[in-house]
This record gives C-alpha cells, structure tokens and sequence, in this order.
C-alpha cells in the first residue's frame, strides 16, 4: 500500500484555489534569521541616535556618507552608479542612486517619514509655581495625552540664538544625564479625574514638564527656582529666558530601544512610526551598486501633522531635487514623473487581540506576518486616501514574491472606526503611481510603540526589491 493517501477533491481544491495566509516564521530559514538580526541590531542603534527628525538627517547622512554618498550640487554631472544626497533645512534629507536607464524611464521611490509625536515646547515656556520650575508643551501630532504623563522624558533639539549661532540640546539620553517628567494625580486624589473620559482626563495646558525644584541661594526676590534654571541654561547653553522664543525643543520618552519578550521577537521603542520604514528604505538603498532605474529615498518631515510646511512631503523641495536630477540628463521633470514608482512607506496598525473590536480580522494587518501592503488609507468611505490601482498591486505583488518577501494586505481598522493618511497623496498628485505599505505596529503613536522583528526586516527587503525592480 501507498504511503501517501491520495488527495481528496476538496484538498486538491483548496491547496489550488484558497488564499492561505502564513506566519511568516514558518517561511524563513536559519540564515534569513541571523540577517534579520543583525539588520534590527543597526535599526535599534538608528532609533536611541535619532529622536528627532534633525537627528534622523544627522544620522542617515552619516550613513550615507560611509557608504560613499555626497552632497548633490545643482549643475553637477551625473552617471549610472553615482550616489548623491540633499538635506532640506536639516529636517528633511533626500537620496538617489543613479540608475543605468535614463531618467525618462521613471524612477523608483521609496518615501517616508522621521518626524515622530511628541512634546514641543512652547516659545515662551518656563515659568515657576509654588517653587517648582516647568517648562509648558504643545504636543504635536496625534498623541493620547494620558500616555505622555509619569514617564521619563528627555529634551532634545536646538535653540538658535538673535546672532544666528545655533545650540544643539540633548538632555536625558547621556549616561548620566537627568530626565525630565510630567505628574499626574495620585489615585488616593483622583477621584473625580478617574470619572472623566480617557481623551478628558489630561488637558493639554497640563502637559507641563517638571524641570527643576532648588530655589537661588541667599536671595529675596521672586521665582528663585525658575532663575536657578535659568542660571544653569545659560551656564551650559548661553542662552536666556528670551532665547526661547527661537528654539525648537522637543520632549521625547527617554527609553532605549529594547528587544520585547522572552523570545526576543519584537521592539519597543518611541518611534517606530515612522522610523521603521525610514530605516528599512535608506539602508535598502544604501546597499544598492549600478540599479537598472534610479532609486530616490526621501525621509520627510511633518507627515504627523498633515505634511505641511517647508520640510514635508508636500513641499517643491522633492520636486526641486528630483528637477535638479532631471535636468542634469536633459530630462523633463514631467516625464519622469509619468513613468516613476513610489512605494509610500509608513506604518499600519497591526491587529491587536487586546483590542480586538476596532479591527476586521480578515483584512488587518498581524505581526509577523510580513510587510502590510495597503492599497488604500484614509478614513470613512476612503476620505483622504490616495487609492493604488489594480494593476499597480498586481505590479508590487510581483515584486514582492519574485524576492521572497513576506507581505500581507493591510487595513487600519473597522470602516467606521477611525482611519489615517500617509505622504501617499501627496506623491500621487504629482502624478507618480503610488502605494502604501510598511511594519504593522502594535500601540502606535505611544511614547514605547512595539513591532515585530520579522516584520521590520521583511519591509526593508520589500523596499530593496522596490528600488531593484526594473
Ligand atoms: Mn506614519
Ligand atoms: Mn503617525
């Protein structure tokens, strides 16, 4: 007799037409394992040495630098296998590698975003009550303020001084740095608060950081603490109270990124959205030699709050970048356009079984399964969204699968329950087919944000496939 039975009607049937989703480390072997490792190793280091999206440009020039990028200057001339780099005001940073086929033929983008949710500080924010010195915050994008208060938090970011001169601030990531934090209510006192509803319970104007408590010595006057601060800021910083007024300061959660879990299978870290996606396409593109088209990685800034602004994504600067590129090869910018690719890589939420009643199990994105592709994000009857075509997700689901990615399809949430937008649009209105897809994310836009390793690892390999493809 046959070992093997023979496979019924319904078996056969099944295994030729039913989609079968797999978790993605039943799909990868023991080499593809010790890979992603090492790349969430280097992706670990890029989150503590960027918290802000100036550090993040810092950070990727760097990078980029050692990998034999240089700075892009209008009128230079350019051939196949040259790598070229532009930061937009220190916040935003642009790269490409040139490709053997003329630009006419389009271009490979990979877009994302290093701005992250935060507490900005306001410009006139210092101020002493009862012999405690605070610092008053603006949070910026879309954060659960209940989330920000009682952690640790440091400050980072610059203070540019009437002459122009400007002062780097980082304060709380050092060895011994201190931190700062924002109280909240003891239990024993947070009766009435406890009643309030979670979007009600911490009003904006309380988001206010604890920074010091020591009053000036042998001294009569008012706000001895306040000036105490002071006294100490313009020790470090020769800076003054007034100083503040240009500077751009940013509370950020002051923990490391850190492996999650007895298995270590996942990250916690502030700011995985969007810095996963970031790291995944500028190191996919750092280690690209001669591509067949040109691949451009734009790591933007103010995606969090609309994209707005000189620095985001829907600033001329891309457009100035890409023109300059253009131009340098006698190529209409709008020509380029027409033919060219944008992978928009940003984060989804990833389904989460603690939360199951917000999500639609059949079409959320889960961790581990593998990059999630969105054709579509927005919000309600797909306000916002900018909506890939059908033949553009057959195009990337070829990619994908021809280099072995692991990927699944990704929808926020219920239709009704909420939604989101990316720097998809954007690119879209710019007439360059786009679509989204990135590392799902389990708590997003809180100050310790976790995503699964595999995940993180599988969308930098979707990304160097984006830029390879041909
Ligand atoms: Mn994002
Ligand atoms: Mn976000």
């Amino acid at each position: 007799m046959d070992d093997k039975k023979e496979q019924t009607r319904g078996e056969q049937l099944r295994k030729a037409l039913l989609y079968e989703k797999k978790n993605g480390y039943d799909r990868v072997d023991t080499a593809e394992l010790e890979a992603m490792e090492a790349y969430c190793t280097g992706y670990k280091q890029f989150l503590d040495a960027g918290k802000t999206e100036r550090e993040c440009v810092d950070r990727a020039a760097a990078l980029a630098e050692a990998a034999g990028f240089r700075p892009f200057t209008r009128g230079a001339e350019l051939k196949p296998g040259d790598k070229v780099y532009r930061i937009n005001r220190g916040r935003a940073v642009m790269l490409a590698v040139i490709g053997r086929e003329g630009l006419e033929n389009g271009v490979n983008i990979g877009a994302a975003h290093i701005d992250s949710p935060r507490l900005d500080l306001k410009q006139n924010p210092l101020y002493e009550s009862e012999e405690l010195a605070f610092l008053k915050t603006h949070y910026y994008g879309g954060i659960r303020k209940y989330q920000w208060v009682t952690i640790p938090l440091e400050l980072h970011g610059v203070i540019v001084l009437k002459s122009g001169q400007s002062v780097r601030v980082c304060v709380g990531s050092g060895e011994n740095d201190p931190v700062f934090t924002i109280d909240d209510l003891l239990p024993h006192l947070g009766a009435e608060q406890s009643k309030k509803p979670l979007g009600q319970a911490i009003p904006g104007e309380s988001l206010n950081l604890l920074v010091g408590s020591r009053p000036l010595r042998d001294d009569e006057g008012g706000d001895r603490v306040k000036l105490s601060v002071l006294e100490l800021l313009n020790r470090k910083y020769g800076i003054t109270e007034e100083d503040f007024i240009s500077a751009e300061l940013c509370a950020v959660p002051a923990f490391r990124a850190s492996d999650v879990g007895f298995d270590r299978s996942l990250i916690g870290a502030y700011g995985h959205d969007d810095r996963v996606c970031a790291y995944a396409a500028l190191t996919a593109l750092l280690q690209l030699e001669v591509p067949t088209r040109t691949a451009v990685c734009m790591l933007a800034d103010k995606e969090e709050i609309g994209s707005e602004g000189v620095s985001g994504m829907r600033s001329r600067a891309f457009d100035t970048f890409m023109e300059d590129l253009c131009q340098c090869r006698n190529v209409p910018l709008r020509a380029c356009y027409e033919k060219s690719f944008c992978l928009s890589a940003d984060v989804t939420a990833a389904y989460d079984p603690n939360f199951a009643d917000v999500y639609e199990k059949r079409n959320s994105a889960f961790v581990n399964y593998g990059m999630g592709l969105c054709k579509f994000t927005g919000s309600r009857g797909k306000s916002g969204a900018s909506d890939a075509s059908a033949e553009l997700v057959a195009y990337v689901r070829r990619v994908l699968d021809r280099a072995g990615v692991a990927w699944q399809m990704a929808e926020l949430g219920k239709v009704d329950a909420g939604g989101g937008g990316t720097v998809a649009m954007f690119m879209a209105e710019r007439n360059i087919d786009t679509i989204d897809a990135g590392v799902p994310v389990l708590s997003m836009h809180a100050p310790f944000e976790t995503v699964g390793k595999l995940d993180c690892y599988m969308t930098f390999k979707g990304m160097k496939a984006i830029f390879e493809a041909v």
